[in-house]
C-alpha cells in the first residue's frame, strides 16, 4: 500500500485470529468452555510464553517490563515519536471465560500483523501489550498502574490476594518487587490507548447495537457500615422492646436499592455480605456489620449517591433506635474516556456499517489506570446473556469480528 492512500479497506484476518483465540483458550482451559488462568499462575504464565510465541511468529519485536506486561512492538509511525498502545490482559479470574481479556490482546495483535502487512505510515508507532493481573487476583490493575506509576508501594505489604501469593507468583514469573516500581512509563512517549473487550452486561444486545463506545469506566466507592443496637433474648423481650440490629441493616439494605431504581439510574448498589453478632437463633442481634459498594459513572453522580446512601442509613439507624458505625474502605473516580478516542470508534463504525451505542463500564478495567494522563478509550461487543467471569461467558464470532475490526479502523483514524 502506498502512504497515501487511506486504509479503510484494511481488515484483520478472521482465520487467523479465529485460530489464535481456540489456542489461547485451550491454555487453563476447564474443559467448560471457560479458563481458569489466575494471574501469575502456571497456566497464566505458559499463555504468556504463547504469546510470545505468536509475536516472534510475526516478526514482531516483544517487549517485557518490570512487572512482566508483555507487549508485541510495530514501529510504523515516526522514528523515536510516541506509542499507542492497544491491549487487554490475558489472566483470568479462577474459573472464569475464555472471552475477557483474552479477545482484546488477541484483536490487538491482529491489528499490528494487519498494519505490519499493509505498511501504512501512521503518526504513531504501535504497541500491543497484555497487561499484567488486571483481574485483582493479586493486587489489581498491577500492570496498568505501574505502568502509569500509580501503585503505591506500600500496598504490596498488604495486597489483596495476600502478601505469600504476591510473592510466590514474582517469583514464579522471575520478576521483582523493585522491578514492579521500575515499571512506569514516561507518558510523553504514549499517545493514548485503545481496548477491545467484552461488555460483560446485557445492554448492547437489549438495544440491539453491535459496538459500545464507553464513554466512562464506573467510579467505585465502598464502605462498611455498623447497625448496633443490643443483644436480649429471642423469647421473652417483648417485640416493641428490642433494638435489634438486623431491622437496620435489613431496611438499609432494602432502601438502598430503592433508591437507586429511582433515583439514580445508571448507578447500582450491593450489599455484599452480613455478619451477625453474636449470631444465634435465640438472641436478638447485637450487631450487623454489612459490606456496601456502590457505583457511578460520574463524580457528581457518585457524590450525590452517597450522601444520599449514608443519610439514609443514619435516618434508618435512628427510627431503629440503633448506633451507626461508618468504616470508608475504598474509592475509585470515574475514569472518563476521552472525546477524541470515542469520536475515532464512532467513526470506526460508520466505515464498518455497524450499529454503535454509547455507554459506561460498570467493571472496571485497565483503561482507567491510564485515562488521565493520555487519551484513552474502549470498544464493547455484546455478551451473550450478559454473563461474565463464568464459563457461561460468550460472544458470538461475527460480533469478536466487529470488534477486532472496529479497533483496528479506530486505530488508523486516531490522531497522533
Ligand atoms: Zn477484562
Amino acid at each position: 500500500m502506498s502512504n497515501n492512500s487511506v486504509p479503510e479497506s484494511l481488515r484483520i484476518n478472521p482465520k487467523r485470529l479465529k485460530s489464535d483465540f481456540e489456542a489461547l483458550a485451550k491454555i487453563g482451559s476447564t474443559g467448560d468452555g471457560g479458563v481458569h488462568r489466575p494471574a501469575l499462575s502456571p497456566a497464566h504464565l505458559a499463555a504468556r510464553d504463547w504469546l510470545r510465541e505468536r509475536i516472534a511468529a510475526a516478526g514482531l519485536e516483544w517487549r517485557q517490563d518490570g512487572a512482566g506486561n508483555l507487549s508485541a512492538f510495530l514501529p510504523c509511525g515516526p522514528e523515536n515519536g510516541k506509542t499507542l498502545l492497544l491491549g487487554s490482559h490475558l489472566d483470568s479470574v479462577p474459573y472464569g471465560g475464555r472471552f475477557d481479556g483474552a479477545l482484546g490482546v488477541l484483536a490487538a495483535l491482529e491489528t499490528l500483523r494487519v498494519v505490519q502487512e499493509a505498511g501504512p505510515s501512521l503518526p504513531f508507532n504501535l504497541e500491543a501489550i497484555d497487561f499484567t493481573d488486571e483481574e485483582g487476583t493479586l493486587v489489581g490493575l498491577l500492570g496498568s498502574r505501574t505502568l502509569a506509576g500509580k501503585l503505591d508501594p506500600g500496598e504490596l505489604q498488604n495486597p489483596r490476594g495476600g502478601r505469600q501469593a504476591l510473592l510466590e507468583g514474582l517469583e514464579r514469573a522471575g520478576l521483582t518487587e523493585a522491578g514492579l516500581l521500575q515499571a512506569r512509563r514516561n507518558p510523553e512517549t504514549l499517545a493514548g490507548y485503545l481496548e477491545l473487550h467484552i461488555e460483560q452486561g446485557p445492554r448492547l444486545a437489549q438495544a440491539g447495537a453491535e459496538i459500545g463506545i464507553v464513554s466512562a469506566i464506573t467510579g467505585i466507592v465502598s464502605y462498611r457500615l455498623a447497625f448496633i443496637g443490643r443483644a436480649d433474648h429471642a423469647g421473652t423481650t417483648p417485640m416493641a422492646d428490642r433494638l435489634d440490629a438486623a431491622q437496620g441493616a435489613s431496611a438499609f439494605t432494602l432502601a438502598a436499592r430503592r433508591s437507586v431504581m429511582h433515583d439514580f439510574p445508571g448507578c447500582v448498589a450491593n450489599v455484599g455480605d452480613m455478619q451477625f453478632s453474636p449470631g444465634a437463633f435465640n438472641i436478638v442481634p447485637a450487631r450487623v456489620d454489612l459490606s456496601l459498594e456502590f457505583r457511578a459513572p460520574k463524580v457528581e453522580t457518585l457524590e450525590r449517591l452517597e450522601i444520599s446512601l449514608l443519610s439514609q442509613a443514619q435516618e434508618i439507624a435512628l427510627e431503629n433506635r440503633l448506633e451507626l458505625g461508618v468504616e470508608a474502605l475504598g474509592r475509585h473516580a470515574p475514569a472518563p474516556m476521552s472525546t477524541g478516542a470515542q469520536k475515532a470508534i464512532a467513526q470506526a463504525c460508520d466505515r464498518l456499517g455497524l450499529k454503535s451505542m454509547t455507554l459506561h463500564s460498570g467493571a472496571g478495567h485497565d483503561a482507567q489506570s491510564l485515562a488521565d494522563l493520555y487519551p484513552a478509550g474502549m470498544i464493547f461487543i455484546p455478551s451473550t446473556g450478559g454473563a461474565s467471569h463464568s464459563p457461561r461467558e460468550f460472544s458470538a464470532w461475527h460480533d469478536c469480528l466487529n470488534g477486532a475490526n472496529t479497533l483496528l479502523q479506530a486505530t488508523l483514524l486516531m490522531e497522533g
